[in-house]
């Protein structure tokens, strides 16, 4: 081979190993961390179709978080009165460990702290048992609710100045991060109304964005104590007047402020289901780590995706980390979602508009 030969044929090769190397880097830049699913946990009979589902459904689209809304489905031994009539036992959790260990998938239960302690008519567990954690007693509970409504109950929250409630919550989170083997818990945290009520003996005249902090820190500092990670919904750091997010997705009722209140490590699910609005970009800028999450629209869930990796691309190496992925969220119970996965279902009020197309649509991007 002469020279000249040679030569080119070195610079080709070396011109091929910097496109792969590029390649690599670009893919390692807009790959995200975390390609989350969220849903409710199944009822014990759910247990092995949503194993094989993880298996073959979740594993196979390389998803490698998992968040199982738990709350009181599970056999609770500290406290046994907080259990659902129906709850899960300590051998359909491990069920549910083994098969996301197998697949490299990170299992992260959630109960809902602070807010959402009633549904509609409902009160949750933790109230029904002990009534003295209420944050608003003098709000009853609806025969029939309705919304809106004049006592502005969407869902009653716990006092989180009340001094006994902590004792009892932990206990209930250590129990469920032990038998989940989990370093990581979602508090939820998401919507909550009521804050700092006036009538409150303890929190009445606070500041509610230091009450909200204040719940989030304490909650963080005791997971921390196991070497866990606090994830939560993102809306009550969002200003809900200035941006037009409105009260569900963002607060109105100055929460917002907490987000400079709030230890960084804390892991942010940042939910938008009718836009893809960009507030990843304003956590990511807090100094957050930030997964975006959709619901039920799949074009939505597309330009979610989309604007992720734009952000990761476009990124600052000191921020990029920080636009961690996304969370694809399922808001009904594991077995109406499996059936309208397994049966492409269409719902006759939203047609293509379902979590399972999202779903979908959102790995397949
Ligand atoms: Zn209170």
């Amino acid at each position: 081979m002469n020279p000249f030969a040679s030569l080119k044929c070195f610079m080709l090769l070396l011109c091929m190993c910097i496109a792969a190397g590029v390649a690599a880097q670009q893919k390692q830049i807009t790959a995200f961390p975390v390609r989350g699913f969220c849903i409710a946990a199944p009822q014990s009979a759910g247990v092995d179709p949503f194993v094989k589902f993880i298996k073959e459904e979740l594993a196979s689209r390389q998803v490698n978080v998992l968040i199982l809304r738990v709350d009181y489905n599970y056999q609770f031994e500290q406290h046994p009165e907080l259990r659902d009539s129906a709850a899960l036992s300590k051998a359909d959790v491990k069920k549910l460990v083994r098969v996301c260990q197998e697949n490299k998938i990170r299992l992260i239960p959630q109960i809902n702290l602070l807010g959402h302690q009633s549904w509609a008519g409902t009160t949750h567990n933790l109230l029904r048992v002990y009534p003295q954690f209420d944050e608003t007693p003098h709000v009853k509970m609806p025969a029939k609710y309705v919304w809106p409504n004049d006592d502005g109950l969407y869902c009653k929250s716990y006092c989180p100045l009340h001094p006994d409630v902590h004792n009892i919550v932990f206990s209930l989170v250590d129990e469920i991060c032990d038998v989940f083997e989990t370093n990581a818990f979602h508090a939820g945290m998401d919507e909550v109304f009521y804050l700092g009520d006036d009538k409150c003996p303890r929190c009445g005249g606070r500041d509610k964005a230091e009450l909200f902090a204040g719940e989030v820190r304490t909650i963080r500092d005791h997971l921390r104590q196991k070497n866990r990670e606090l994830w939560i919904w993102g809306d009550r750091l969002l200003d809900g007047k200035t941006t037009g997010l409105g009260m569900w997705e963002a607060s109105f009722n100055n929460t917002h402020r907490a987000i400079d209140m709030i230890p960084k490590d804390v892991m942010i699910c940042d939910w938008h289901y009718e836009r893809p609005d960009k507030t990843a970009v304003y956590f990511a800028m807090k100094g957050f780590r930030v997964v975006t999450c959709p619901w039920r629209n799949a074009p939505v869930g597309a330009a979610q995706v989309t604007d992720m990796t734009t952000f990761r691309k476009d990124a600052t190496p000191a921020m990029r980390e920080n636009y961690q992925g996304i969370v694809q969220t399922v808001w009904s119970d594991a077995e109406s979602f499996l059936t309208g996965f397994y049966n492409k279902k269409k719902d006759a009020k939203t047609e293509d508009n379902t979590p399972w197309n999202c779903f979908r649509t959102v790995f397949d991007k």
